[in-house]
């Protein structure tokens, strides 16, 4: 099968790296990560990309942001492949950045077919995911042996709105939920939880801008933590962990921020 001129150009010039970028301290990002940034031609960036991070750049890097906030697309992601499958075209070291860990709720495998499908060559640099990185620094020990044998990550940012997931499989005894996105469908997800079967002083905690000085904590339990949120205002990116090990974090927590020394 022989290659378009196009396609021969892609193939023998410019790469994509996926890095992922953690979830904002930038002394989480890995090694690699750090090291590419600095020879990055062009960087094509994510909201949850911390202005830290993005340090790292040198001075003439190109700076594209894709954006991508909840129902504020920027950029569509058939956009966003395009642009990477052209950027790599013309030479480039692109460096495609996104928060967290680029295989965990970031679209990083549909980015990648394209790139593939396109003769462009790729690397993936994973990175901190918040369910590891939030929970760290909110002192939350995902498992714990006397409490949490399991841990799921699931996305609460439902198609239509409506939550739908496998309740019977998040309200099992000695596990940690960790739902990504799931703060305005918070309400429904602690009720439906509790309609299946789940105890309604199960504990809760909800961290917004984990790892970073407007790190935000607040605790309860299913039935009091939708309250709280919106008491406190809380927005996003908050990341929510279910489950008994929630309660170390009275204990465990180690990590200060503005408004815990203020
Ligand atoms: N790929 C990313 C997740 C993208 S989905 C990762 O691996 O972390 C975006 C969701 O991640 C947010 O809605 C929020 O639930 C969570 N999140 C990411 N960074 C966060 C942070 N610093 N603090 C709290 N939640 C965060």
């Amino acid at each position: 099968m022989s290659l378009s001129a196009k396609e021969v150009k892609a193939t023998s010039s410019g790469c994509v790296y996926l890095i992922g970028a953690g979830p904002g301290d930038p002394e989480l990002l890995t090694l690699r990560a750090a090291r590419l940034l600095q020879r990055a031609d062009v960087v094509v960036y994510d909201n949850l990309v911390s202005a830290d991070v993005l340090d790292f750049l040198p001075a003439g890097a190109e700076r594209i942001y894709a954006g991508k906030r909840r129902n504020e697309h920027t950029m569509r992601q058939e956009q966003i492949n395009a642009l990477l499958v052209k950027l790599a075209g013309e030479g480039k070291r692109v460096v495609r950045l996104k928060g967290g860990d680029p295989f965990i709720f970031g679209r990083g495998g549909e980015e990648l077919q394209t790139l593939a499908a396109h003769g462009v060559s790729f690397e993936v640099i994973p990175g901190v995911t918040a369910a590891s990185g939030v929970s760290s620094y909110a002192g939350i020990p995902l498992t714990h042996r006397n409490y949490a044998q399991t841990c799921l990550f699931v996305t609460g940012h439902l198609k239509d709105g409506t939550a739908d997931l496998d309740w019977h499989s998040l309200v099992r005894p000695n596990q940690t939920v960790v739902i990504y996105m799931g703060l305005s469908g918070l309400p429904d997800i602690c009720q439906r939880m509790v309609h299946h079967g789940a105890p309604t002083d199960l504990p809760v905690a909800v961290v917004q801008d984990g790892s970073t000085k407007t790190q935000k904590v607040v605790t309860g339990t299913l039935s009091t933590i939708a309250e709280r949120v919106s008491a406190q205002k809380l927005k996003s990116p908050s990341l929510t962990i279910i489950g008994n090990v929630v309660k170390l974090h009275a204990e465990l927590a180690w990590f200060k921020t503005v408004a815990s020394s203020a």
